[in-house]
């Protein structure tokens, strides 16, 4: 597919002959709706195909019957600069990752960038460089929100206040620099949320030579706004420690790909059991030592809905909607006003199941037949996905 110009306008889109459209709202995942309807970028309808305007459309896209839901987001990214990364030495894995149905990633810190500053001005510099770098080059089209420091000690209020003036919204996940007590991180935690800026902190032991053990004490004291990845990355605490987390914070349980796949599953249950599954979230926590998962976030629906017994439209949910309101983006939920991100899914050829929510909930990943950004066709038939059974067609546009 063609590289789209930055700052092409989608125009007026229509989807129509929708066979599913997944909400991403876990309280009603399924909508009653066939027909989607997307002008310069934004929904502008949702519903049945008689009670839509289609007219005018630039842009008609037959679903012929396939899953529509909002484009996937990994809560939980180590990008450093572009569409590379040094941690594996690999180009295009955002790219490849859109293809896997993600539309939005949101970094946890550029930690991988070789020879990342940890004094104060560079830690500051780096994170709003990156965040202007990614908001001015997006691989494949996907919105990669970047520019997250990771807390050294001597940090200071006027640094946080410094930092969301520039545009930093989000913190590298607390642990992986110098700051590692409770009480050290509070202080930093709260400066941070005091000036808008999200709070992640690393939860369970050091991921890599050189970082360090995050246990339960210090994650309840931090008190940051994400729990991340609450199932290790990869060395996880004991899973009584995690559920002890579910319940005694309020906080977002970020579960991951790269980490301890049963107390993942512990995790899901402890919030279904709590009666607070709008809290869970999903992310891959690649590229890391475990490389990089362009079927990350599809391969994680698959475990938690197969394994934890999780209906597949709520398991869709963690990872879009929830992690939308959590997040405070305006993506990850079909709702008019919302940005058009789009994962187009049929059941897989050759699945079990007869359907794609019981493919999925028999533990196979769906085909991606489409990804579409910003109401822009991003890609057809996915190159890393197994082959959708059936694929939407673009019937009329230039896209
Ligand atoms: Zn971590």
């Amino acid at each position: 597919m063609a590289e789209v110009a930055a700052g092409a306008k989608s125009g007026k889109v229509v989807i129509r002959n929708i066979g599913l459209l997944l909400s991403g709202d876990i309280d009603k995942p399924i909508l009653d709706a066939d027909t989607l309807v997307v002008n310069d970028g934004l929904i502008i309808a949702v519903g049945k195909e008689k009670d839509c305007d289609l007219e005018g459309a630039q842009t008609v896209i037959d679903a012929r019957k396939t899953c529509v839901a909002p484009g996937l987001i990994d809560s939980h990214v180590h990008p450093v600069f572009g569409d590379w990364t040094p941690r594996q030495n690999q180009l295009g894995w955002i790219d490849s990752t859109m293809n896997g149905g993600v539309t939005t990633m949101i970094s946890a810190g550029e930690v991988h960038l070789p020879g990342r500053p940890k004094d104060i001005v560079g830690v500051k510099a780096l994170a709003i460089t990156a965040q202007r770098a990614f908001d001015n080059f997006r691989p494949g089209g996907v919105k990669v929100l970047a520019g997250a420091p990771v807390l050294e000690k001597g940090m200071v209020e006027s640094d946080f206040k410094e930092m969301a003036e520039a545009g930093v919204g989000l913190l590298g996940e607390v642990g992986l620099g110098s700051v590692k007590a409770g009480y050290e991180a509070k202080e930093m935690v709260a400066w941070a949320r005091k000036y808008g800026i999200q709070s992640t902190i690393h939860t369970g032991g050091p991921s890599i030579p050189g970082s360090g053990l995050i246990d339960k004490d210090v994650v309840l004291e931090a008190d940051a706004d994400i729990i991340g990845h609450i199932n290790g990355g990869h060395t996880s605490l004991p899973e009584a420690h995690v559920c002890e987390l579910c319940e005694k914070s309020s906080r977002a349980i970020e579960i991951v790909h790269n980490g301890n796949e049963r107390v993942a599953i512990a995790a899901a249950k402890a919030a279904l059991d709590l009666k607070c599954p709008h809290r869970v979230i999903l992310g891959t926590d690649g590229p890391a030592g475990s490389g990089v998962q362009p079927l990350g976030i599809l391969r994680m629906v698959a475990m938690l809905s197969s394994i934890a017994n999780i209906p597949a439209e709520l398991v869709f949910c963690f990872a879009t909607g929830n992690t939308a309101r959590i997040r405070k983006l305006n993506c990850g939920l079909i709702e008019v006003g919302r940005a058009a991100d789009f994962v187009f899914m049929d059941r897989a050829q050759h699945t079990a199941g007869k359907t794609l929510l019981e493919s999925v909930q028999l533990g196979d990943i769906p085909g991606v037949g489409m990804v579409m950004i910003d109401g822009i066709v991003r890609c057809g038939r996915s190159r890393n996905t197994p082959p959708a059974t059936e694929i939407p067609v673009v019937v009329s546009g230039v896209h």
